[in-house]
């Protein structure tokens, strides 16, 4: 698989100084994407006035979140602190997830690193902008936090972007806990954290069995569907990886469709899968998704509360889709019956009112 290069994400391109030295050297290298990125720019920021849903006290919630999560960044690397301690395999696995979950992971899994886990280069700060990612620990642990429903359902309302940060926030401490702790150790980590990612926090979770990419481009847990932020922490420790399987879900989306009949932007592709740099998978049209961003302030997050995995499926129905197409249409029906196209409250939240 070809790797990504973070220099082509939205948040790293709409990240960088007009003019600055990264800003030259991406658009001499990608003219084309110049006067979309330049339009982009006369927009309001996410939680500006002037967007859609910009208040003056609730658009500060998600302020002062991103503010604190930025300021946690520089910890996501550090020194070791002793000479490395023995202990097995299994016992560090188990013990590493018990950890992850008590300080608020949701699903925890494990895989060795693959080279495509990794982004070619960093795009996002301008001080490491270019650099090549060459460092490579040996195994990833993944995890999941569950996001709350009734937030999430309010989307793409405020309540929705408070709870992302929430879950970006929660991700970043649990990666802290257990970086901190492995190099306690003895063991190099590192915490891959909103902001400050090396890796590509969705293909090392789909490894670690914790779920599958689905049609709106992020991963899909059994247990929350795609309403989680994910985590994942880097180590040389030794530690046993988990299997990852498919569980159905690109079947059951060929058949849904609805995120991409929902999202206002129309990002997510309809119909069957079509084939991207030799892989079979949904390619979400992420300038056209960034652009609803940008007018509405927030992160939008409608196919999130669109998809049936987000409201909760019964496992043992879950467990039970792959190749079973009737049992694809009983869950939709279901879905529909219960929720129509998707599961929107309108009534405000206490936080905000
Ligand atoms: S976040 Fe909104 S605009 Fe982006 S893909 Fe999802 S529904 Fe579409
Ligand atoms: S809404 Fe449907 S098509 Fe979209 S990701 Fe969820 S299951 Fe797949």
């Amino acid at each position: 698989m070809k790797k990504i290069d973070e220099r082509d994400t939205m948040f790293a391109r709409m990240a960088w100084e007009s003019n600055s030295d990264a800003f030259r050297d991406y658009y001499n290298r990608n003219p084309d994407k110049l006067e979309f990125d330049e339009e982009l720019r006369t927009l309001p920021n996410l939680s500006e006035e002037g967007t859609a849903t910009y208040d003056s006290i609730n658009s500060r919630i998600v302020d002062g979140l991103f503010r604190f999560i930025a300021d946690l960044r520089p910890f996501a690397e550090g020194e070791i602190i002793r000479e490395p301690q023995v202990i097995d395999p299994e016992t560090a696995t188990r013990r590493i997830k018990e950890i992850a979950r008590h300080f608020g992971a949701s699903i925890v899994g494990i895989t060795k690193t693959e080279d495509y886990h990794y982004y070619s280069h960093r795009g996002r700060m301008e001080k490491n902008y270019g650099e090549e990612i060459t460092k490579k620990h040996k195994y990833a642990i993944a995890f999941a936090v569950e996001m709350d429903k009734d937030f999430i359902n309010r989307s793409p309302q405020i309540e929705q972007t408070i709870e992302t940060t929430h879950g970006y926030l929660t991700a970043a401490v649990v990666g802290m806990v257990v970086s901190y702790f492995l190099r306690e150790i003895g063991y190099d980590a590192r915490n891959h954290m909103d902001g400050n990612y090396l890796v590509v926090a969705p293909l090392v979770a789909q490894d670690a069995g914790i779920g599958e990419i689905g049609r709106l481009g992020i991963l899909i847990t059994k247990e929350y569907g795609p309403r989680v932020r994910l985590g994942v922490v880097t180590t040389d420790l030794e530690l046993i990886p988990d299997i990852s399987e498919s569980f159905g879900v690109k079947e059951f989306c060929e058949i849904c469709d609805k995120c991409s009949k929902t999202c206002p932007g129309r990002a997510i592709p309809s119909g069957i899968m079509g084939e991207i740099e030799g892989v079979k998978r949904w390619k979400i049209d992420q300038e056209k998704c960034y652009r609803i961003w940008r007018s509405l302030g927030t992160d939008c997050g409608v196919c999130l509360s669109t998809c049936p995995f987000s409201q909760g499926i019964d496992l043992d129905k879950i467990n039970s889709i792959m190749g079973n197409t009737e049992l694809m249409k009983e869950i939709l029906e279901e879905h529909e019956k219960k929720y129509g196209i998707r599961n929107y409250m309108k009534e405000k939240l206490n936080i905000i009112k």
